[in-house]
């Protein structure tokens, strides 16, 4: 009699007596997830030998495809998954119940902050999921905060990924986002402007406003409202900011901090910036060293990539905020994503 649930996985070996490319992927996802030790047992569908114990369930449960997975449950029931992804998601993550209380005070934040400020970005990170799993969502923008993403999927934990689709990112990036997806096996919510503001906000000024009277309007609509909208259910959030992106703005983000711009609708919104305090240079070793997948407009002189009519290459020697905004002055160079309110007189640290 089964104690727990008990994983079989298909995999097909062809003539050659190589592992097919797919189930070679699939192991690939199981071991970036930490999960390769839930697999219970693994059975050869071999191409050669219908009779081999593979091909045998394949038949035995109708499925043509590999790799698949037949999960048996203590009460005797037998589901089987042909997508390693449906099996991660529907069966192997824990994710923290939706709506939990954010537990945690301005204190503890503040201690956090100087615990962790001289940590690893992973150490970090772990802090925030072993708390929040995936009511804690890592803000994926198409660019190196995939990192996040990639040390999210090595520690094994719940986590959730989301992203804002302003509807005017480039081609690229678009593509890029769903490679993540599927390199990672994991959901990304793209979060889209809501087109009762959207529609006659493009009607009265058109789609390239912002090169008249700034960004500010257009963000506002395309990536701050959504951005609210996601944050309205989640307990803490993680960003892939970095001190060295703008010495104007960015230049005093703590490792942990309260978020003081979306902070209300669900109490004390924690902010992670892990990778506050590494350059550049270390996010692109981690990205090399690792082979983590790279928004491919890297490789044309784009470094800080947002929205297609707001992002340019840039020179070599410029800041990489320089390809944003351009037409701007430096110090406005930011959506509104990432901008404190300053706390009101009187209320201390909260
Ligand atoms: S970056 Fe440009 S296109 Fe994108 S939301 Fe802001 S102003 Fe609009």
């Amino acid at each position: 009699m089964l104690t727990r649930m008990h994983i079989t996985m298909v995999k097909k070996r062809l003539a050659n007596g190589e592992t097919c490319r797919k189930c070679a992927q699939a192991d690939d996802l199981l071991k970036s997830r930490g999960l390769s030790d839930r697999i219970d047992e693994i059975k050869w569908a071999d191409e050669a030998d219908p009779s081999s114990a593979g091909m045998q369930l394949g038949a035995q449960h109708g499925v043509s495809v590999a790799p698949f997975f037949v999960v048996r449950d203590v009460d005797g029931t037998t589901t089987v998954y042909e997508s390693v992804l449906k099996l991660v998601n529907e069966r192997l993550t824990q994710r923290a119940p939706a709506g939990a209380p954010a537990e945690v005070s301005s204190a503890d934040i503040e201690m956090a902050a100087r615990d962790l400020a001289g940590s690893h970005p992973s150490e970090i990170l772990r802090w925030g999921l072993e708390r929040w799993g995936a009511s804690l969502g890592i803000s994926f923008s198409g660019a190196e905060d995939v990192v996040l993403v990639h040390m999210a999927s090595e520690l094994g934990l719940p986590f959730a990924v989301f992203s804002l689709d302003t509807g005017r990112l480039h081609p690229e990036t678009y593509r890029f986002i769903d490679a993540v997806r599927k390199r990672y096996g994991v959901e990304i919510t793209l979060m889209a402007p809501d087109v009762r503001e959207l529609e006659p906000f493009v009607k009265r000024k058109g789609l390239f406003s912002f090169y008249d009277d700034g960004h500010e309007e257009c963000c506002g609509i395309r990536k701050v409202q959504p951005l609210r909208r996601m944050l309205g259910t989640l307990n803490a959030w993680a960003t892939g900011q970095r001190r060295d992106q703008s010495p104007a703005t960015r230049s005093a983000i703590a490792v942990v901090e309260r978020d003081r711009t979306f902070s209300g609708a669900r109490g004390v919104l924690v902010k992670l910036n892990p990778l506050a305090a590494w350059s550049s240079a270390q996010t692109w070793q981690y990205i090399r060293e690792r082979g983590v997948p790279y928004n491919s407009l890297h490789e044309r002189g784009f470094v800080s990539i947002g929205c297609e009519p707001c992002t340019r290459a840039v020179l070599p020697g410029e800041h990489e905020r320089a390809g944003r905004w351009w037409w701007e002055e430096a110090t406005k160079r930011e959506c509104g994503l990432h901008v404190a309110k300053t706390p009101a007189p009187g209320s201390g640290s909260r």
